[in-house]
């Protein structure tokens, strides 16, 4: 067997490593005897020599062995749904309690940002005494008590991928198909939900930008998912825009409370429609998707789902009041307009981009040990296809305790946004099933 550096060049120069070097490796990062210098070397040769089917199981086994592994079967089913990334995307905050409150069992283990995108935990840390670190049996009280639970993966729960995830968020080495698989399966698996609908995001603010890599990716997520045992489907979703209008932690943990109170953009809710009936129809086979979907209506348009969320607030000791007073979130202290330099049709948003302004005024980290800026954040006023005249906002900067990162951040904002004199139909939210 090749030694640490052998192994790092060897993965440098495209030669396959074999299932015991990969989970020997795994293991040498859980217990610190591979420092995060040669783990961070690791990652960066996968994302340019990529890795092998053999070496994306492999991985994904090691990483998900380097914990231990929650049997939640006398609970099931649990259902889960999991997002390969994007910007704006607040889909967890609304799915957890919509689905619960139409019936199931909800049980997610969420991330903090990576890259570009942001990360759910981070959004639930903006609701004032919210805890996503929840043990094993917190989890099985909230679910059997509330139906649902937002969490956080433990120590104890694929240690590799904390580490691997926290080290890719900040060495450009998120986008690699087998990273990804690795990366989600390991924890999904290890975290004993029993159906899990992946929401694979397509288009230029997502880690994969086309359709073909998304749908290879979505495949590898549902097969190797399947193959475990568990039921598993897919959604190819666009994220060639932000998703709602709100980007940044408050600002989304905000708009999915308005959704949840019916408020809030068609989009965000049509997109969990979307997600719900499968995690649903996961939960009760029995169920149309028709049934499904008006189930979920239901949840929405009685308050079940919001009521359902002050519940889960409450039980992970959050202040249950922000629910009916979104003010008690972290506010901005200053929102500057992004003006159109001319009027128009907007084409097309820099999407990934507006995640990478997102982290400058604060609402990501750029290093490991970084703090978010809970306020900071983005008001997308315009999205792909809307008319703007010149000197109108395109999006509303918002800053919360830290100043505007470089003169002319909110010109920086506006050239996002691409201007032109063409119609354009908005593209499709939900792309393609799986
Ligand atoms: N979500 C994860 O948990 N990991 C990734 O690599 C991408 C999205």
């Amino acid at each position: 067997m090749r030694s640490t550096s052998e192994i790092l060049r060897a993965k440098r120069d495209s030669t396959e490593l074999s299932r015991e070097e990969i989970s020997g490796f795994v293991r040498g990062i859980v217990s610190g005897e591979v420092p995060d210098y040669q783990a961070a070397a690791f990652l960066m040769a996968t994302v340019i020599r990529g890795l092998s089917t053999a070496e994306m199981v492999a991985l994904t086994e090691a990483m998900r062995d380097s914990g231990e592994a929650w049997d939640l079967s006398d609970l099931a089913p649990v259902v889960d749904k999991h997002s390969t990334g994007g910007v704006g995307d607040k889909t967890t905050l609304v799915l957890a309690p919509l689905v619960a409150a139409a019936g199931a069992r909800v049980g997610m283990m969420s991330g903090r940002g990576l890259g570009h995108t942001g990360g759910t935990l981070d959004k639930l840390a903006a609701i004032p005494g919210f805890r996503t670190d929840l043990d094993l049996p917190r989890v099985r009280e909230a679910l059997t008590k509330v139906g649902a639970a937002l969490f956080a993966q433990t120590d104890a729960i694929a240690p590799a991928d904390r580490t691997l995830y926290a080290l890719r968020d900040v060495t450009g080495t998120v986008e690699s198909l087998g990273l990804i698989v690795a990366s989600i399966l390991s924890k999904k698996l290890a975290s004993g939900t029993t159906g899990i609908v992946f929401d694979v995001k397509t288009g230029n603010g997502a880690f994969l930008k086309t359709v073909d890599e998304s749908r290879a990716l979505g495949r590898a997520l549902v097969d190797t998912s399947r193959a475990a045992g568990r039921q598993a489907s897919g959604w190819i979703t666009d994220m060639s825009r932000p998703l709602g209008r709100a980007v940044g932690n408050a600002l989304e943990a905000e708009e999915s409370i308005r959704v949840l109170r019916n408020e809030g953009p068609a989009a965000v809710r049509d997109l969990c429609l979307v997600l719900g009936v499968d995690m649903l129809r996961f939960a009760e086979p029995s169920l149309s998707e028709d049934e499904a979907r008006r189930r979920l209506v239901k949840a929405f348009d009685s308050g079940q789902a919001a009521e359902k969320f002050g519940q889960l607030v409450e039980f992970q000791g959050g202040n249950r009041k922000a629910i009916d007073d979104v003010s008690l979130l972290p506010q901005p202290r200053r929102k500057v307009p992004a003006t159109a330099p001319r009027s128009g049709v907007v084409q097309s948003i820099q999407t990934e981009r507006m995640g990478i302004l997102s982290i400058d005024i604060g609402c990501g980290r750029l290093k490991r040990e970084d703090t978010i800026d809970f306020a900071a954040g983005f008001l997308v006023e315009k999205t792909v296809g809307d008319r703007v005249e010149k000197g109108e906002p395109l999006a509303i900067v918002c800053y919360g305790d830290r100043p505007a990162p470089r003169p002319d951040f909110e010109r920086e904002v506006a050239e996002l946004f691409s201007i032109g004199d063409q119609p354009v139909t908005p593209p499709v939210l939900a792309i393609e099933k799986l």
